[in-house]
């Protein structure tokens, strides 16, 4: 499987997936379609699919214009998004497969960003939308911090290390700023820190990262860190350190930062 990243909107991702045995391609969240269908057309494929993590506009938004362009197009989200992703076809219920081509994928249920976000995983690929970014996590918006902690740390942290991470949003540099500023003395930030502004300097863009690096960089995977502990009771003295406590508030701090 080849995967091709669109930039779309002003930092947003769409990602193209192609099954290099039939050159049939599904897109991970088409926020808008004109960079889709480009794309598309450049590289000779049949779009047949979309894949989307959420409901959220700036990655749906291109659902409609698509599936006029490309007709018979089977739209997945998760099953609890009926409603609310525009022309979804496929119900995503817990076991379901995820099928384009001759590719098979699953998908994790990750509450927290939306109550219906999905992780779409094929093999050592993962599509996290907003639920999990480089060196961050998605804001809080239908969910509890304990559901997020849950879905980074259990869900999408169960997957092997090498698994390549493709996120929804080009937030890194802000969000390592931010993973420093509680964890000052993690060298693996600050290399990170440096890496990703060369890249972005060069108009490059920081996706995918690996499960490795964010085990290492991501403070919402760190909530072990006795670093992040003693900046945490810096701040607030009575600070639970209890690991979804800990979360709780470093979502508290990333949302003011
Ligand atoms: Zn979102
Ligand atoms: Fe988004």
């Amino acid at each position: 499987m080849e995967i091709i990243t669109i930039p779309c909107l002003q930092d947003n991702f769409a990602y193209l997936l192609i099954c290099n045995k039939t050159k049939q391609a599904a897109v991970v969240d088409p926020s808008e379609a004109a960079p889709v269908k480009t794309t598309v057309e450049e590289h000779g494929v049949e779009l047949t699919t979309i894949l989307n993590t959420h409901h959220h506009w700036d990655h749906v938004d291109g659902n409609k214009e698509l599936s006029e362009y490309f007709p018979n197009l089977s739209i997945y989200g998760h099953d609890s998004d009926r409603g609310r992703i525009p022309g979804q076809t496929e119900f995503l219920k817990s076991g379901d497969e995820v099928c384009f081509g001759e590719q098979t994928g699953s998908f994790l249920h990750n509450p927290g960003h939306t109550s219906g976000a999905i992780t779409y995983v094929f093999g050592k690929f993962a599509f996290t939308g907003d639920t999990m970014f480089a060196a961050g996590c998605g804001r809080l918006f239908e969910g509890t911090a304990a559901q997020m902690h849950d879905s980074l740390n259990l869900q999408i942290g169960s997957l092997a290390d090498e698994t390549e991470l493709y996120f929804g949003h080009e937030y890194t540099e802000a969000n390592l700023r931010f993973a420093l500023s509680v964890e000052a003395g993690n060298t693996e930030i600050e290399k990170k820190l440096t890496t990703v502004r060369a890249l972005r300097a060069e108009g490059r863009f920081s996706t995918p990262t690996t499960l490795a690096e964010e085990r290492k960089t991501n403070p919402f995977l760190r909530c072990t860190s006795t670093e992040i502990h003693s900046t945490l009771q810096t701040k607030d003295p009575k600070q639970d350190l209890a690991e979804k406590m800990v979360f709780k508030t470093l979502r508290e701090l990333k949302d003011k930062f």
